[in-house]
């Protein structure tokens, strides 16, 4: 995969709507014409540092890396993130609830024997239940974008750690895979970073990919880095294999209140995670 092709940089932005300030100068009056050139001059000043530090971030460094800030541009378009959340405490006793009106499906989905074989959002969320939660699944929806890796371990680590299974929909969470080395968002080679609107992995192999994926996933999802390198939030993949990490017990409880995630963009609002 090469190098994305440049994009106009922010200054090229910048010497196109001079112009089009010109062009509506002759019909105003000659007032109206100086607040305007203020107006742009002070544009001009609170801009300049913002489109210099996205022409030095933006842009492919050399051949072989793609920036997180390129990517974000040309894939992300979320202006905002709701999360809804059940109220403290609400979340353990609506999951009572739900475990006891559930109970039946839960037994009689013991005895699947494809419960081993989380393919599909139904299987996910029968075997999420057999690891003990007693909610429904969160249902994600992502949309996946470069190449694809094989990304059952995520699939089979989500629903039996975090209750979580997911579905792909052109107006999910873009995740952006990328077989170029990523550049993050403050200029540092990373293997993946995540902002509220998206993702972006750098696709090596599986067993790095699938760790990644789940944890930058689960920031997108709220959950912050933690200091323990066997928990699936330690700031990097490099230790422990994707199989062997964990979750604390509050991050689970921080996972299952969660209810609802929607994302605004231009385009509308899009429910990225529903429970159930
Ligand atoms: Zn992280």
């Amino acid at each position: 995969m090469g190098a994305p092709a440049p994009r106009p940089t922010g200054g090229q932005t910048f010497r196109r709507a001079v112009p089009i300030g010109r062009r509506a100068a002759p019909q105003v009056s000659l007032t109206a014409h100086a607040d305007k050139a203020r107006l742009l001059a002070r544009v001009f000043v609170l801009l300049m540092p913002m489109l210099l530090l996205s022409g030095a971030l933006g842009q492919p460094t050399r051949d072989g890396q793609t920036t997180f800030d390129t990517i974000q541009r040309d894939h992300f378009d979320a202006i905002g993130i709701t999360r809804e959340r059940a109220p403290a405490g609400a979340a353990a006793s609506a999951g009572a609830a739900a475990s006891a009106t559930a109970a039946v499906p839960a037994l009689a989905a013991g005895a699947d024997t494809t419960l081993a074989n989380p393919t599909n959002p139904t299987n996910a969320a029968n075997a999420a239940t057999d690891a003990g939660h007693s909610r429904p699944p969160l249902i994600v929806q992502i949309l996946l974008i470069g190449p694809r890796p094989d990304l059952e371990p995520a699939r089979r680590w989500l629903a039996t750690h975090a209750n979580i299974a997911w579905r792909e929909h052109a107006d999910g969470i873009p995740i952006v895979f990328t077989q170029n080395d990523l550049i993050g968002p403050q200029g540092r080679l990373t293997v993946g970073a995540a902002v509220s609107g998206g993702i972006a992995i750098e696709y090596r192999d599986d067993a790095l990919t699938n760790c990644v994926f789940v944890h930058e996933l689960l920031h997108v999802l709220g959950l912050p880095h933690h200091a323990s390198p066997h928990n699936i939030m330690a700031p990097d993949c490099f230790g422990d294999p994707l199989e062997a990490r964990q979750l604390d017990a509050s991050q689970s409880a921080e996972l299952d209140a969660l209810n609802t995630l929607r994302a605004t963009t231009p385009r509308g609002i899009f429910s990225w995670a529903k429970r159930g």
